[in-house]
């Protein structure tokens, strides 16, 4: 019988080298755009304690619930691997003290993250993440500013005609006063909630908001709003977070039904949109977390960040990433040997130029034929001298050795 064919996990994919130069040069416009932002980069362990999750994500969200690739390790300690990267950035601010640290800390991290969703296009099981937290205020400038600098990272990205949407859940208390509020809107209204929705009325009540089934949408249509029970101070920071944005010509909507599946958020939460990505639209988003880290253990400390799927920015993107700069092509004729050639492909190198070497004991022919193929600038042909032959004008002549060769290919740099 033969054997199973070996595949890549459900929900998980390699990375080709294409697609991997893609990636490499968003991380570079990322650490840009970021790092003009006044943000430093930070890398979090890809596993952590389960406990970190179920108290920071919340016991009552869908990915604690079911989405968690939870083992046992061999010292019968329950871990998990990081379904979301803001939980893991206050825990290390608490760990290591950075409340002493000037506030407030800015991070920005990029790696892979894990849930197990049902797979499709654009949701993964693993996938990537860039995202960024502000540690330590409340001012309404650093929900502003993470909010623009996403917005710059998209533009950078070629994520163009993005919809970004807007909120406020308020503070603890007044959202407390709310949910209770809207829980017994939806106990009056129970017979027309779907099951799902009836069966977490208690739980969590504004997931009712996001629900498909017709009969809860209806009844939400006229439910209570969050944005019209905030406190004074909560409506204020909301205003002042506005204000900010307008003066910066973001143009936003005001969405009072938009609810992350995030426990922790406070005050501002958002999202950008982007109609390419179909049913997966979600390409970015986040919000204030003033409790996070007092829950984790953490003395009272405000906190805001987004995070963003490098995935869907990829796909949403309307940019032709470069793809890597032509090589030079070192062949070897039957007069040459491995070593001149050898030699001379590591001088290119060591003078900045991209180039390879005849490595499969093709004919000259053969190799001509593999230059172009690899779309070589040019070849250096290795024989008893070397010739150098232009591969876009076809033009080819003898060089005077090593060192004129390595002229000529810098030259053609500039
Ligand atoms: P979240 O941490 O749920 O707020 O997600 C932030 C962003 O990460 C989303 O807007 C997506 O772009 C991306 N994302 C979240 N979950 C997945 C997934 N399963 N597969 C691919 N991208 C995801």
């Amino acid at each position: 019988m033969a054997a199973a064919k070996l595949q890549a996990p459900r929900g998980t994919f390699d990375v080709l080298p294409e697609e991997a130069l893609k990636r490499r040069e968003l991380y570079r416009r990322t650490w840009a755009v970021l790092g003009r932002g006044g943000y430093r980069p930070f890398d979090s362990p890809a596993f952590e304690d389960t406990e970190l999750f179920k108290r920071g994500v919340g016991e009552s969200t869908d990915i604690v619930r079911k989405e968690m690739f939870t083992f046992e390790d061999q010292g019968g300690r329950s871990l998990t691997l990081r379904p979301e990267g803001t939980a893991p950035v206050c825990r290390s601010y608490v760990e290591h003290g950075m409340h002493k640290l000037p506030q407030p800390v800015k991070v920005w991290y990029w790696g892979p993250f894990f849930r197990h969703e049902r797979a499709q296009a654009g949701r993964y099981r693993q996938f990537s993440q860039v995202g960024i937290e502000a540690l330590g205020s409340d001012d309404p400038s650093l929900d502003a500013e993470s909010i623009l600098l996403l917005a710059e990272l998209l533009e950078a990205a070629g994520v163009r005609e993005t919809t970004l949407k807007l909120s406020s859940l308020g503070t603890r208390d007044s959202r407390e006063a709310y949910l209770a509020q809207l829980r017994r809107y939806l106990r009056e209204h129970e017979g027309d909630l779907s099951e799902d929705v009836r069966a977490r009325v208690e739980q969590n009540p504004l997931r009712a908001f996001d629900a498909g089934h017709e009969g809860t949408r209806a009844v939400m249509a006229g439910a209570p709003q969050l944005l019209d029970g905030l406190s004074a101070e909560d409506s204020e920071h909301f205003a002042e977070v506005r204000e900010l944005l307008d003066d910066a010509g973001v143009s936003y909507e005001v969405d009072p039904t938009l609810v992350r599946g995030l426990d922790y958020y406070t005050r501002t939460v958002f999202e950008f949109e982007s109609e390419r990505l179909g049913a997966q639209s979600g390409v970015g988003g986040g919000g204030r977390y003033d409790g996070l880290v007092e829950e984790l253990g953490g003395p009272p400390t405000p906190g805001v960040g987004w995070a963003a799927g490098i995935e869907r920015i990829l796909l949403a993107s309307e940019t032709r990433f470069p793809g890597a700069p032509r090589p030079v092509y070192v062949a070897i004729d039957e007069s040459g040997t491995r070593r001149a050639a050898f030699g001379l492909v590591t001088a290119l190198r060591e003078a900045g130029i991209r180039s390879e070497v005849e490595q499969a004991g093709r004919s000259l022919k053969g190799q001509m034929k593999h230059a172009s193929r690899i779309e070589a600038r040019a070849v250096a042909i290795v024989g008893e001298g070397i010739e150098w032959r232009d591969m876009d004008t076809g033009d080819q002549r003898p060089v005077t050795g090593v060192q004129e060769a390595v002229r000529i290919a810098v030259g053609m740099n500039g």
